[in-house]
């Protein structure tokens, strides 16, 4: 006998990862130069030379330190640059004391959703186009995820249908800009929009109702854009924070949640968010890195590659009659499948090994996503892909 819900997430997987794993194996039989996977969201820049400078010297030092344990909520030394990084960039102040070092995002919003679930009739809100493993974050603790249709006119929020799905048993709204799977940036109007109707659903339901602000795409950005600091428009926001994509350190594991003194019971939502990483198995977080990131945490991500393949797709596809989402943030492009739905003309891109993931479960199922984190020659290779594909059933 085994846990029936962990089987099924086990079992079930993501459909990003199916068709990765694909990839690799078609890889495998044809050559990888043969394939167009943009399936995964996986760094393609390395790490920039400041950060595996850091590593090394960390390396170079005390071993004891550099391997034993941290506190539970993260070492001294990363904390502190933290703090002080965020107050100087955003304006606010932060003390170390704000911040619950993870091993990455994925912990950190399933530590938030545990740190606010009351119980099963606790709901949270994700709006769609929302990432996929959310809806796994908020069960963990046996919370529900409801789910706000896309407005599908410029990605922005459908406040009319998210006014409807708040009630007094939501304990939290998350949000992910810039977003994957779409790439838009929400806008200051739209950030002001939601803090106002944060603030009136919040004194109607007679508690706080939380902001969950997913934010490892922050500083990947293009064209001047820059993404609004989310604290500054609600007061309740629970910042959670990743250097995978960023730093390019997916598989090191380092992120944070940030809980600013002003959130309503913010010592309390603190404490419950190491609580809830303590029932995860939480630790600390990798030593190394920890030490590593504190030395660099004011490196900024080299987007040349993936400014280039934006601008190649967003200049290409249009022109042959995709109706692409306006893409300021993140590395990936979200376009309207031309015929069929998401998952037929998915299934017919993979035919021509070109792999798009449809996005049925990021809650848009007529769209598909790619991740233009790939080499510029991947890119150029998928354009007479795209082309042949849009042709077929004209
Ligand atoms: N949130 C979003 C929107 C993501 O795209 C990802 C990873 O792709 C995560 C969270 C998880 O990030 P991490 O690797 O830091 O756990």
């Amino acid at each position: 006998m085994v846990y029936e819900q962990a089987y099924a997430y086990g079992s079930q997987g993501s459909a990003i990862r199916a068709l990765f794993e694909y990839g690799r194996q078609r890889a495998a039989l044809v050559g990888r130069e043969k394939i167009c996977d943009f399936s995964l969201g996986n760094p393609s820049t390395p790490p920039p030379q400041a950060v595996l400078e850091a590593f090394r010297s960390v390396l170079e030092e005390d071993p004891m330190a550099t391997h034993g344990y941290t506190s539970a909520v993260g070492c001294d030394e990363l904390r502190s640059a933290l703090a002080e990084s965020l107050t100087r960039r955003f304006g606010m102040a932060f003390a170390p004391g704000d911040l619950f070092i993870t091993c990455g995002a994925a912990p950190a919003l399933t530590a938030c959703f545990g740190a606010l679930t009351l119980g099963h009739e606790t709901e949270f809100i994700a709006l769609a186009p929302f990432f996929p493993e959310y809806k796994v974050f908020a069960e963990t603790f046996g919370g529900k995820l409801r789910v706000v249709p896309a407005d599908e006119k410029d990605f922005q929020i459908d406040f009319a249908a998210l006014e409807g799905t708040l009630n007094p048993r939501t304990q939290a709204v998350v949000i992910n800009s810039p977003n994957n799977p779409s790439g838009v940036v929400y806008t200051e109007e739209t950030l002001r929009k939601l803090g106002e109707l944060l603030r009136q659903k919040s004194r109607e339901a007679g508690h706080p109702i939380y902001l969950i602000s997913d934010e490892p795409y922050r500083e990947l950005t293009y064209g001047g854009v820059k993404t609004p600091f989310v604290p500054d428009y609600y007061d309740d926001t629970l910042v959670c924070y990743s250097w995978s994509k960023c730093l390019s350190l997916p598989g090191d594991r380092l992120g944070y949640v940030l809980v600013p003194e002003k959130a309503a019971d913010a010592k309390k939502v603190f404490a419950a968010v190491a609580g809830a990483s303590r029932m995860l198995g939480h630790v600390c977080a990798p030593s190394l890195i920890q030490k590593a990131v504190a030395r660099c945490v004011d490196v900024m991500p080299d987007l040349r590659v993936y400014e280039k393949n934006r601008n190649l797709l967003l200049e290409a596809l249009p022109k042959m009659g995709y109706e692409c989402a306006k893409p300021d943030g993140a590395f990936y492009l979200f376009f309207r499948a031309p015929w069929g739905d998401g998952a037929s003309f998915g299934a017919a891109a993979k035919e021509k090994d070109l792999l798009a993931v449809p996005a049925g479960s990021f809650g848009c199922p007529n769209h598909l996503r790619i991740a233009y984190c790939v080499d510029t020659e991947v890119v150029e290779r998928s354009l007479p892909v795209f082309e042949a594909l849009i042709k077929e059933k004209r």
